[in-house]
């Protein structure tokens, strides 16, 4: 089969031909239906060198879904042709963490298949015909309505922003309001997560004019190009006040130090982007007791949380669907900022 590889650190991913994935006892191989294009994966091309608990050589395409191809040895419940969403942290399964569904944070990397990853990270993912799946209890079911290209990108662009925004729903109640910083691909999502699942009035951030003109086409309340007036346009927005809530989707510098001068007192700043920023903190800046979280993808329960909302037509990502002979034009795409919402490869 064919095989978008990552040969090594700073490197440039290469289309190989590679054997079928043959699956063991437990583990199921998926007909890869649709593979979306993570800003992350240009993260593993171009700004690592090591630092991860894994290493490439390995397949790309870590947000995943298609249907079930082959079942190994004792998988019940799941059968050839079922189209199903794959979940991204492949955990040990048995942790205390796991067993909840939270393999985001498993707590036995060492019994995971990877520790810390998954499929796309350090093991091999969808941008290929195949993907081996190492147990069955990671593949979700696809609701009516909802196709594997629809779905992919609800894997890790709508899970990751859901997670974010789920555990800070106590702070957005009617009168509140959020800012999402950065709304490409997970940010796009994080502004309809926002709106399908809270009453905030959502503020919507970023460098790119495109950017700004799909927030606002998938609901965002306002749209902000960064700037010396973006702190005090977001306060004029909330009454002086400051945002509720801020989710960066982008994590550098300039966005943290956005995030912490506009945040509300008692408010949350969560940071999803891996741009490797860091956010000053001295006495009252961010503002008295805003709490400042990162957060690592999201847990299974919330992966079918997600899928659900898709299915309602609740939220909805954007996509640019490309063939495998193309995903390389695909990241660089992304890399431009040439793509709006979601690049999805479809092998
Ligand atoms: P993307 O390229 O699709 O979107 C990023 C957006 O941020 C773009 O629209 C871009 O114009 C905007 N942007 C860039 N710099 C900006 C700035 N200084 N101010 C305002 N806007 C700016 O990327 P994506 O796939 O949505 O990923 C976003 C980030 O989240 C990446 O760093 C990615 O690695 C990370 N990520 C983290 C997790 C996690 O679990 N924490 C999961 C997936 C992705
Ligand atoms: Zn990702």
């Amino acid at each position: 089969m064919r095989a978008l590889r990552l040969p090594a650190w700073k490197s440039e991913p290469e289309l190989v031909e590679v054997p079928d994935p043959v699956p063991g006892p437990g583990q199921v191989v998926v007909k890869v239906g649709g593979a979306g294009a993570c800003h992350s994966d240009l993260h593993l091309m171009r700004d690592f060198t090591g630092g991860l608990p894994w290493e490439p050589p390995f397949t790309l395409g870590h947000e995943n879904a298609g249907w079930v191809h082959a079942v190994g040895a004792g998988v019940t419940g799941v059968e050839p042709g079922l189209p199903v969403a794959v979940y991204g942290p492949w955990g040990c399964g048995v942790c205390d963490r796991c067993r909840l569904g939270v393999e985001n944070y498993c707590e036995n990397p060492a019994g995971a298949p990877v520790p810390g990853g998954g499929g796309g990270l350090g093991l091999d993912g969808g941008m290929a015909d195949l993907l081996l799946v190492p147990d069955a209890r990671l593949l979700v079911p696809l609701p009516d309505g909802l196709d594997p290209v629809a779905a992919a990108p609800l894997t890790d662009a709508a899970l990751t922003p859901y997670h974010a925004v789920r555990r800070s729903w106590a702070k957005l109640p009617p009168g509140s309001t959020a800012v999402v910083i950065g709304v490409g691909g997970l940010g796009h999502l994080a502004v309809q997560i926002l709106k399908a699942t809270t009453a905030a009035r959502v503020i919507a951030v970023d460098t790119r004019e495109q950017a700004r003109a799909s927030a606002l086409r998938h609901g965002a309340d306002q749209a902000v190009a960064p700037g010396e007036r973006a702190a005090a346009e977001i306060r004029e927005a909330t009454g002086g006040r400051g945002a509720d809530v801020v989710v960066d989707c982008v994590g550098a510098q300039e966005t943290l130090a956005l995030a912490g001068t506009v945040a509300r007192m008692l408010g949350d700043v969560t940071i999803v982007g891996i741009a490797g920023g860091a956010l000053p903190v001295t006495f009252g800046s961010p503002p008295y007791e805003v709490s400042v979280q990162s957060t690592y993808w999201g847990t299974r329960p919330e992966l079918i949380e997600v899928l659900d909302l898709a299915a309602r037509g609740l939220i909805t990502a954007e996509v640019t669907t490309f063939p495998l002979e193309r995903a390389v034009e695909a990241y660089h795409r992304l890399e431009n900022g040439e793509i709006s919402g979601r690049a999805v490869i479809t092998p």
